[in-house]
C-alpha cells in the first residue's frame, strides 16, 4: 500500500524521531550473502553479525587467514557503514563437534556463547586476532554473547589486549580504539548493567534470549515458547535497565533480538531508552518509518503504561491502540 511505499521510498535515509531523535537501524546478518540486501533494505550498517555461519558444517575451526578474509569482505561491502561483529556463539543448539566439547545436559545452560570463549582461548584468541586485523582498516566493532557476570567480561577485554598486542608483536597496524561490547541477554547481566556499562561502548540487548532465560521458557520448545515473549513487562523492566545504566554510562543501549524487527515496538523501544535497533533486512523500512512517527514525550508515556501492565498481551494490545 501507500505507507508501505513511502517507507521504502526513504528507508535509505536515516531514522529521526519528530523531535529530532536519531535512532541507528541495522541489521542483523548471519553470512556474507545478506549484507547485499542490507543494504538494498537501507540498514545504517550492521548491529549483529552472527559468525557461527564460518564454524558450523565443517571439520576444524577457521584460520585466521580465512576469518580475516571473511570480516573484510563484509566490512568492504558495508562500505564505511559501522559492522558489529558478535564473537562466536556457539554452544546450546549450535554445538560444534570438532571442538571435542563434553555433551551437556542442559547445553542452554551450559558452555555456550562467551563461556566457550573464555574455556577455549584457542578458539577466541583466533577470532579476535582476524577481527582486530581488519578494525585496523574498517569501523568494526566486537560485541561478546552470553556475558553473565562482570568477571566474564573482564576476562574478554582481557582476550581482546592480548589480540591487540599479538598483531601489534606482529609488525601489522592495529586499530587506534577498538569499541567492545556485551550483549545482555541472560538475566543477570541486566540486573548488572549498571556494573558492565562503564566497562564497555555499548550494550545490545538480545531480547529471544533475555526472553527465554526470564521466562524459563526453551525458545526452541513449542510447547513453551509462546511464555518467551519479549513484551512480558518483566522482559521491558529489565530493557529498561539496561538502558539507564547505559545513558549514565554514556553510552548507547540497543536491541538486536526479534524484537526489534516489530515495528509497532519501535515508540515503545525507544521510551524504554533504546536508541539503536538491530533486525533482519525486510524490517529496516517499517521500523524507521515508525520511529519517524515517533516523539520522545509519548514513547516516555507509553512505555511507562507498558511497564503498569501484567502480561505481554496487555502490552501488544496497547501497542496496537497506540499505532492506530
Ligand atoms: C538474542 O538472543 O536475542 C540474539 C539476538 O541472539 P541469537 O538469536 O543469535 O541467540
Ligand atoms: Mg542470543
Amino acid at each position: 500500500d501507500e505507507a508501505d511505499r513511502s517507507a521504502r521510498a526513504r528507508a535509505a535515509e536515516r531514522a529521526m524521531t519528530r523531535d529530532g531523535v536519531e535512532i541507528e537501524v541495522a541489521a542483523n546478518v548471519g553470512s556474507l550473502d545478506d549484507l547485499a540486501p542490507a543494504i538494498e533494505a537501507g540498514a545504517d550498517g550492521v548491529g549483529l553479525f552472527r559468525t557461527e555461519f564460518l564454524f558450523l558444517d565443517r571439520d576444524q575451526a577457521p584460520t585466521e587467514d580465512e576469518q580475516e578474509a571473511a570480516y573484510r569482505a563484509a566490512a568492504e561491502a558495508l562500505d564505511g557503514r559501522p559492522m558489529l561483529v558478535r564473537t562466536l556463539d556457539a554452544g546450546a543448539d549450535k554445538p560444534l563437534p570438532y571442538l571435542g566439547e563434553p555433551a551437556e545436559p542442559n547445553p542452554f545452560l551450559g558452555v555456550r556463547g562467551l563461556r566457550l570463549g573464555l574455556l577455549r582461548p584457542d578458539v577466541l584468541d583466533v577470532q579476535l586476532r582476524a577481527l582486530v586485523r581488519v578494525a585496523a582498516d574498517h569501523p568494526l566493532r566486537v560485541m561478546f554473547p552470553m556475558v553473565a557476570t562482570l568477571d566474564e567480561l573482564r576476562a574478554a577485554h582481557a582476550a581482546v589486549d592480548r589480540a591487540v598486542n599479538a598483531i601489534a608483536d606482529a609488525g601489522r597496524r592495529v586499530p587506534e580504539r577498538l569499541e567492545v561490547g556485551a550483549m545482555i541477554e541472560v538475566p543477570s547481566a541486566a540486573l548488572a548493567a549498571d556494573r558492565l556499562a562503564p566497562e564497555v561502548d555499548f550494550l545490545s540487548i538480545g531480547t529471544n534470549d533475555l526472553s527465554q532465560y526470564v521466562l524459563a521458557a526453551d525458545r526452541g520448545n513449542e510447547r513453551v515458547a509462546s511464555l518467551a515473549d519479549a513484551l512480558d513487562p518483566t522482559v521491558l523492566e529489565l530493557i529498561r535497565r539496561t538502558a539507564d545504566a547505559a545513558g549514565v554510562a554514556r553510552i548507547w543501549a540497543g536491541v538486536c533480538g526479534e524484537l526489534a524487527g516489530d515495528a509497532l515496538a519501535a515508540p515503545l523501544l525507544i521510551g524504554l531508552g533504546v536508541r539503536e535497533l538491530s533486525m533482519s533486512a525486510p524490517a529496516i523500512p517499517h521500523v524507521k518509518q515508525a520511529v519517524r512517527e515517533t516523539d520522545l514525550d509519548s514513547a516516555d508515556a507509553l512505555a511507562a503504561e507498558a511497564l503498569s501492565l501484567s502480561s505481554a498481551a496487555e502490552v501488544r494490545d496497547l501497542l496496537r491502540t497506540h499505532a492506530v
